[in-house]
């Protein structure tokens, strides 16, 4: 009894380690894509036709393709500083005229402007 369930536990490791490569191999598209605009529609493909060979190939070359026209067409994003100085507007204490956030001296009286505040 001991000797047969200890002979059963190697074949159980090996049989659980081969189910969980092939799971991870099934789903390669579907993680190869993960961070893409398309994953969902690699994801249900790979879910649904995965099992074909053929639709896994399919998903596997999608999930290849498209990922790098995606990361070619997003712009990087500017920095946000910059993006916060454009949108922000303050008003001069003396004249009460708005001036850039940046500006040292009030563009309308000249007056000195305070350290803006970020
Ligand atoms: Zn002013």
């Amino acid at each position: 009894m001991l000797i047969s369930s200890l002979c059963f536990i190697p074949f159980f490791h090996f049989h659980l380690i081969f189910m969980l490569f092939s799971l991870l191999l099934y789903f390669l598209p579907a993680y190869l894509a993960r961070n893409r605009s398309d994953f969902t529609a690699i994801l249900v493909l790979n879910l649904l036709a995965g099992w074909t060979f053929i639709g896994w190939i399919v998903a596997l070359v999608w999930a290849l393709s498209s990922g790098r026209q995606r990361q070619v067409a997003v712009p990087v994003p500017p920095a946000g500083p910059a993006q916060l100085a454009s949108g922000t507007t303050f008003f001069c204490s003396a004249c009460g005229k708005s001036f850039d956030a940046g500006a040292r001296f009030c563009s309308s009286c000249g007056a000195a402007l305070p350290a803006t505040p970020r």
